[in-house]
């Protein structure tokens, strides 16, 4: 009997543990926005509040400064908040931007470089609602999302990246939802190839087969996912919105966290300066 309530004990006390293993500091992580220089400003787009713990959201926007005309995106990292490379590897991308001389002509990108601040300090897929982000575009049911939403809601996007990392492949693939998408998925995809980056050619989402590092959308999936399952993801919600360039990006958590950082500082490097450049 004794044995029996020091097991039950044990167990209480390992979910109570779990349930406050708190391992990260959002606050922390996002500090070195405050320090960017001009070529930035800092948006706050609302406060997500949880019983014993709030966030400020943020929009961080680069070259603002001729928005009207320029080209302008949105970059996307931490909707699932166990993803981590992204975190790391935009926060060295924002300061890369920041440090040189000149800031890129013709664009303005929108960085939402935490969505899920609660995830991100838990280390869980989920929200604090134990809701997925990343289905809620049609609901809107959790905080996150309705700041986001509402934050974005009448920006003319010419692309909408979002970067997440998968626990089940060897290589790297993306989601691109319009066939004006394939060669550009192409470029990006060849490019990682040179850099002898691995892409995954065995992944099957429900019944969509990844084929040389990229999985296509098509019509019937969104249908699917919107019609029967009401739910939509960053990609499918953009890509309803008609903006240009959507693109899911997922870098396997399989590999060392240097190489998954180096994989997104390529792409980002390529759609921001070689890729912009020739267009
Ligand atoms: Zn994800």
């Amino acid at each position: 009997m004794k044995k029996l309530v020091f097991v039950i004990v044990l167990l209480q006390l390992m979910v109570f543990a779990n349930a406050d293993d708190r391992i990260r500091n959002y606050n922390d992580q996002i500090s070195f926005i405050f320090n960017l220089s001009n070529k930035f400003i800092i948006n706050e787009m609302g406060i997500v509040e949880y019983p014993e713990n709030s966030y400020m959201m943020y929009k961080i926007t680069y070259n603002n400064s001729n928005a009207l005309n320029n080209r302008r995106y949105l970059i996307i990292s931490c909707n699932h908040g166990n993803e981590i490379a992204p975190v790391y590897a935009i926060k060295d991308f924002i300061l890369y931007l920041d440090s040189k001389e000149q800031v890129i002509n013709n664009i303005t990108i929108d960085f939402i470089y935490i969505l899920n601040p609660y995830g991100f300090e838990y280390n869980i897929r989920y929200n604090g609602q134990e809701k997925d982000l990343n289905r809620d575009f049609i609901t809107v049911k959790t905080p996150e999302i309705k700041i986001f939403i509402n934050s974005i809601k009448d920006t003319q996007y010419v692309g909408m990246y979002d970067f997440h990392e998968h626990g089940a492949t060897k290589g790297f693939m993306l989601y691109y939802y319009a066939n004006k998408n394939k060669e550009l998925s192409k470029d990006i995809l060849n490019m990682l190839k040179d850099n002898n980056i691995v892409l995954e050619n065995e992944w099957v989402d429900v019944i969509l087969k990844t084929k040389d590092g990229s999985i296509y959308v098509p019509f019937y999936a969104k249908w699917y996912y919107r019609s029967i399952l009401k739910q939509e993801t960053t990609g499918l919600y953009f890509d309803r919105l008609n903006v240009d360039e959507v693109f899911t990006f997922e870098t396997p958590t399989y590999k060392n966290i240097e190489e998954r950082k180096l994989i997104i500082d390529l792409i980002l490097k390529y759609l921001f300066e070689y890729n912009i450049k020739n267009k």
